[in-house]
C-alpha cells in the first residue's frame, strides 16, 4: 500500500499561514508578513486582524540611514538580532525562518523594553542580505577585532579598529551610564551546559 502523501502545493501553504501567524503574533505590520509570505495583504488583514483595531500602524522603517544615526543601545540591539539571522542563514535556515527565530532569541536575550521591533529587523535584515524590499545591500555583519563582538557597519566595511563596535562602546560606557546598566544588568555566570542545549534547540526549530 502506497503511502499517502500532502501535495507540495498545501505544504507551501499551511508554512505560509504558520508564518504568518508567527510574525502577527511578533507584531508585523501586514505589508512584512505579505513579504515574508507572498500571501495577499487583504487576505492577511482578513485572516488575522478581523476587527481591524489591532492592525498595528506607523511609518515603515528606513534603516540605511536609521543605523548609523541610531543611539548607541538600538545599534548594539540592532547587531544583536542580524548576527543570530545571519548564524541561523549559514545553519541551513530559510530567510523568513531565520527571521522569526532570531527575533525570538533576541526577545528571549535582551531585557525589555526591546528596542527593535520586528519590523525594524525585518528591514535591518532586507538591507543585510538584498532581499524583499531592496536588491542592493547596505549593510555588512563584522566582527570586531578587539572584543570580537559581531555588529552591523555599512556594506563592504572591514573592521580594522573597534571605533565603531557597539559592544566595545557598551563596555566604555557601563560604570557611569545607568541606562546601558539596566540594559545589560549583571547576570551570574550561566552554565556553560544549558548554553550549548539551548543552541542546539534552536538550531532544530525551523
Ligand atoms: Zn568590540
Amino acid at each position: 500500500m502506497s503511502e499517502s502523501r500532502t501535495p507540495p502545493r498545501v505544504d507551501r501553504q499551511l508554512r505560509a499561514l504558520q508564518l504568518a501567524k508567527d510574525c502577527a503574533a511578533l507584531g508585523a505590520r501586514v505589508k512584512t508578513i505579505g513579504h515574508l509570505t507572498g500571501l495577499p495583504p487583504r487576505e492577511l488583514l482578513r485572516m488575522l486582524f478581523p476587527d481591524r483595531y489591532s492592525v498595528p500602524r506607523g511609518r515603515p522603517p528606513d534603516s540605511p540611514e536609521w543605523y548609523h544615526g541610531a543611539n548607541l543601545l538600538y545599534r548594539a540591539e540592532a547587531s544583536i538580532v542580524v548576527s543570530i539571522y545571519r548564524r541561523l542563514r549559514v545553519a541551513g535556515f530559510t530567510a523568513a525562518d531565520a527571521l522569526v527565530t532570531a527575533y525570538r532569541h533576541y526577545r528571549g536575550v535582551c531585557v525589555p523594553p526591546h528596542r527593535i521591533s520586528f519590523d525594524r529587523a525585518f528591514d535591518l535584515v532586507a538591507h543585510t542580505d538584498g532581499l524583499w524590499l531592496t536588491g542592493a545591500q547596505s549593510f555588512s555583519v563584522v566582527a570586531c577585532p578587539k572584543c570580537h563582538s559581531e555588529f552591523l557597519a555599512a556594506f563592504g566595511s572591514i573592521a580594522m579598529s573597534n571605533d565603531d563596535c557597539p559592544f566595545c562602546k557598551l563596555v566604555q560606557r557601563y560604570a557611569t551610564d545607568q541606562r546601558v546598566q539596566a540594559s545589560y544588568p549583571v547576570r551570574p555566570l550561566p552554565d556553560m551546559a544549558l548554553i550549548e542545549l539551548g543552541t542546539r534547540r534552536l538550531l532544530l526549530q525551523s
